[in-house]
């Protein structure tokens, strides 16, 4: 197929926080950034109701109207928005070569990665229904909800043993849900919950159901050993097996650790390949928040700036 293969200075993929305010920053910078949203335009707080952690909302507001918010200002200074998902990339050339929907090719002199991760479910239609009226895969974000009353946990690595704690804290009773007679954590994180009297630890058990109509009001689980089933009376339902970064399409040039998340440079947003710069969840499994995203996006945007600086006055 013939086509004029367009050339931009920067190339961003993702519109989570992330990848907005690289849009920002490079728009403001002049540098006319084009930015593909993905198939989740606006990204995981699309899918989450009021956002209250966000600094600069005194009142709260809801995901997907913050999202609207990001991309309005991105598009007040230049950036043009597509609706698009990068399929393809070559990095082993430069200017660098991106396509997108198996069919338009972009040649980019940076590109900033801001792919963001997904939250692993468990697979329950209930669960799907419930997402965000009581089911939540962040504990941080959506913990706050639940005060001073009882929630559940699934899961059973370091992040779940973590955000049980957090949990705890919070609400009353905490019943974590654990499939084996084991946990993957380590063994200080496994201590912590163990010696929360809030924490109760359900061994060899596993969700049947979540229950509630328009809310969850409680969770049928079995041991998966006696059969035993068990109504818990809950009102918030915490999903923490693990997330999956979406950078699969970057792998043949990108270096990443064993789950898939990029790999930066210490304190900047730079990868392994030059011009190419990495932000938010793609590259970070620590703090993954909205404003934690949006700070490594402004980075990426004046590393990228810096790097078209440097190439300019060779
Ligand atoms: C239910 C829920 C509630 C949350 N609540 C809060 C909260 O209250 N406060 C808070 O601070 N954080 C919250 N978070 C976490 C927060 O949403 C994330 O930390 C943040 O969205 C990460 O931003 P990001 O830009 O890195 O990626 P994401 O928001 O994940 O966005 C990734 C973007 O990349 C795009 N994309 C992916 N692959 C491609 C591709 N191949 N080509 C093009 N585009 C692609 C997607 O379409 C998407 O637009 C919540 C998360 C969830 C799941």
């Amino acid at each position: 197929m013939n086509q004029d293969i367009e050339r931009v200075k920067v190339l961003i993929v993702g519109s989570g926080p992330a990848g907005y305010t690289a849009a920002i920053y490079a728009s403001r910078a002049g540098l006319n950034p084009v930015l593909y949203t993905g198939g989740q335009p606006g990204g995981q707080l699309t899918i989450t109701t009021d956002v209250e952690n966000y600094p600069g909302y005194p009142d709260g507001i809801m995901g997907p109207e913050m999202m609207e918010d990001f991309r309005k200002q991105a598009e007040r200074f230049g950036t043009k928005v597509r609706y698009g998902m990068v399929t393809a990339v070559d990095f082993s050339k430069t200017p660098h070569v991106v396509t997108v929907d198996d069919q338009v090719t972009v040649h980019a002199d940076t590109v900033i990665i801001s792919t963001g991760a997904s939250a692993k479910w468990l697979g329950l239609d209930s669960e799907t229904r419930l997402n965000g009226k009581g089911v939540s895969a962040c504990a941080v974000c959506d913990g706050f909800f639940f005060r001073g009353q009882d929630v559940a946990i699934v899961g059973a690595g370091d992040t779940a043993c973590e955000e049980a704690s957090y949990l705890a804290n919070i609400c009353s009773k905490v019943y974590m849900i654990v499939r084996r007679d084991e946990m993957r954590a380590s063994q200080i994180m496994q201590n912590r919950v163990m010696n929360n009297p809030k924490i109760e630890i359900l061994w060899n058990t596993e969700t049947e159901d979540i229950l509630g109509d328009d809310e969850v009001t409680g969770a049928r689980v079995i041991n998966n050993v006696t059969k035993e089933k068990r109504d818990l009376k809950i009102s918030g339902f915490f999903v923490a097996i693990g997330h999956q970064p979406n950078t699969e399409v970057f792998k043949d040039y990108i270096h990443m650790d064993e789950s898939g998340y990029i790999k930066t440079i210490p304190g900047s947003t730079k990868t392994n390949v030059e011009g190419v710069f990495a932000c938010g969840d793609a590259q970070d499994h620590i703090y993954r928040q909205a404003v934690t995203a949006a700070g490594t996006g402004c980075m990426a945007a004046l590393d990228a700036e810096r790097y078209l600086a440097a190439l300019e006055n060779h």
